[in-house]
């Protein structure tokens, strides 16, 4: 299970099972909305699809965007925030 608050600097790339729909958002646009404690097995069920409107039924895959984003999880002190 993969926590929101643990992947902050990730995007999720989304596909519709029933249109093949894809779009990408960011995991703090999540946060913001549904809080950091939540799984993104529970998120991904809430979505609703722009294409076709079908909720749940996309697909997903975590992914960064940018090499900033890499740079920052890998910059990361211990302390910080956990
Ligand atoms: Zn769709």
């Amino acid at each position: 299970m993969t926590q929101l608050a643990s992947i902050t600097n990730n995007h999720l790339a989304l596909k519709c099972e029933m249109c093949g729909h894809q779009s990408m958002i960011a995991v703090q646009h999540l946060i913001a909305r549904l809080g950091r404690d939540i799984s993104v097995h529970q998120v991904v069920p809430k979505l609703r699809c722009a294409g076709c409107g079908a909720k749940g039924k996309a697909t997903f895959v975590i992914t960064y965007v940018g090499a900033s984003g890499t740079a920052m999880l890998g910059a990361r002190q211990s302390g910080s925030g956990d």
